[in-house]
């Protein structure tokens, strides 16, 4: 029963004693400042699935409503929660900092845990999705293998007829030799440090990073606290698996600069488990992604990653539901890898007559999560420094497959309407190549315009260290 309490007995005193109106309100899990809602449906009508399912309640129903309904009579998570994609926007568009994605990844990891059959096809296929990272390697052991099976009619028909993962869509290829196996092959850690000091001293030995308040950035107030110019490098599952090519880039472009490069043992960053409420997936993730990436800022290195999902992961999702030693240490030192050269470099100058070998134009897309950490307009601004590259954004729009989300056969549709500005203006833009810093954006971008897409780490090292493969510190 409740021990909620009236005003204090005591008449004599005038004080303020705060009322207990909810019973029972501290043993509910209320995410903090849920309370902050008033309700201004900001969030709703930034809510790019919202704006094209009559049938999705919006955010503002999925976080602060749904928490109130549960503090008051521990209603069930409404289902619908599993149709919100997580790309994020609601967070950066509520004007009174109300926690939305945090409380719809709880209250999503709690409908699975508890209202979801776990013998579903539902579940079976969300799991699967979700752990992207332990079917990969299986993948990638024969990549020609899987690309033909995986490419064959016949696999998608059954992928969406057993799975209901939507047949529309073509899979993902496999790299024949994945990121990691390059790096190994190229030496490591070791090899990378000899590279940087080369690297240094080619730059006239000195350490040229430049004081981070010195650049404007989404952290230009920090202090640049990493003097030994290291980074650890958390790659993902995609840049590994698929798309070594962004990571190689990465590694060029840091050892330009002089950085040594270290590349720590690490799991799926949990992005697609969040967005599948698979929490405990995600937790044994961060378990080994926490441990191996703060004992390398404990070694002297800041951490960069390529993909904005990845980074965002680390940044904002870990420390709002996990509380393990060392998480909070993580946050504060992870970086978009592009981010952290305008922060750390004056690459502006850098890139200052530079050119790629032939005359490009680009269509870039901000993604969702790049977006949410501020970083939507660094792209366009730093590729115009480049001789004969022309960048154009493409909008604010989001490109509609949010990860896994438009994977699902009963999403595809929906996605491919939230996509539809973004395709229209990129076909506007009329440009060679379309550019993004996400892995799913640029399937879908891909397949919803034709265009071939590239990432950002790919122009800079075309630009940097040189667009021939034969080029400067290329093999
Ligand atoms: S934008 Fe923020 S304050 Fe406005 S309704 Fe949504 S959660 Fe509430
Ligand atoms: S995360 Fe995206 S899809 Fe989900 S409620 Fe917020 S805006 Fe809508």
């Amino acid at each position: 029963m409740s021990d909620a309490h009236g005003p204090t007995d005591d008449a004599t005193t005038d004080e303020f004693e705060p009322i207990q109106v909810f019973p029972e309100a501290e043993e509910m899990d209320l995410r903090p400042g849920a309370d902050n809602c008033y309700k201004c449906s900001t969030c709703d009508t930034n809510c790019p699935v919202a704006e094209v399912d009559d049938e999705f309640p919006g955010p503002k129903f999925q976080g602060p409503e749904q928490w109130r309904l549960k503090r008051q009579d521990d209603h069930d998570v409404d289902e619908s929660v599993m149709k919100c994609s997580n790309c994020m926007r609601c967070d950066s568009a509520c004007p009174s900092d109300v926690p939305l994605s945090q409380m719809h990844n709880t209250a999503r990891g709690e409908y699975v845990d508890e209202q979801m059959d776990t013998f579903s096809r539902e579940y079976v296929r969300n799991r699967i999705l979700a752990n992207y990272r332990r079917l990969a390697p299986l993948g990638s052991m024969f990549p020609r293998t899987t690309n033909f099976v995986m490419g064959l009619s016949v696999t998608q028909w059954l992928g969406e007829k057993l799975l209901g993962i939507t047949s529309e869509r073509e899979f993902p290829s496999f790299a024949t030799e994945t990121f990691r196996e390059w790096w190994e092959r190229r030496g490591g850690h070791a090899a990378s440090k000899k590279r940087a000091q080369e690297a240094r001293e080619r730059r006239g030995g000195a350490v040229s990073k430049t004081r981070a308040g010195e650049v404007p950035g989404a952290r230009g107030d920090e202090q640049a606290r990493n003097e030994e110019k290291r980074i650890a490098y958390f790659h993902g599952c995609y840049s590994n698996y698929n798309t070594p090519e962004v990571a190689k880039s990465l590694v060029r472009v840091y050892e330009h600069f002089g950085y040594e490069i270290v590349v720590p043992d690490q799991h799926c960053s949990g992005t697609p488990m969040f967005a599948n409420g698979m929490l405990a997936d995600a937790r044994r993730s961060a378990e080994t992604n926490v441990r191996e990436l703060a004992a390398a800022i404990e070694d002297g290195a800041d951490i960069v990653a390529s993909c904005s999902s990845c980074s965002m992961s680390l940044r904002q999702e870990y420390p709002e539901l996990f509380d393990l030693a060392g998480i909070e240490d993580v946050a504060a030192n992870t970086w978009d890898a592009v981010e952290y050269l305008r922060v750390h470099e004056d690459l502006e100058s850098e890139l200052e007559g530079t050119t790629v070998d032939e005359d490009l134009s680009f269509a870039y897309h901000a993604p969702c999560h790049a977006r949410n950490q501020g970083l939507d307009g660094q792209t366009v601004e730093l590729l115009d420094r480049i001789d004969g590259v022309d960048a154009h954004d493409v909008g604010d729009s989001c490109s509609g497959i949010s990860g896994t989300y438009g994977w699902k056969a009963e999403n595809y549709e929906t996605s491919m309407k939230i996509g539809s500005e973004m395709f229209e203006h990129m076909a506007d833009a009329n440009a060679d190549t379309g550019l993004t810093e996400c892995p799913t954006c640029s399937m879908q971008m891909e397949h919803g315009t034709g265009y071939d897409i590239t990432h950002t780490l790919e122009v800079l090292d075309a630009a940097l260290v040189g667009s021939a493969t034969e080029g400067p510190g290329r093999e």
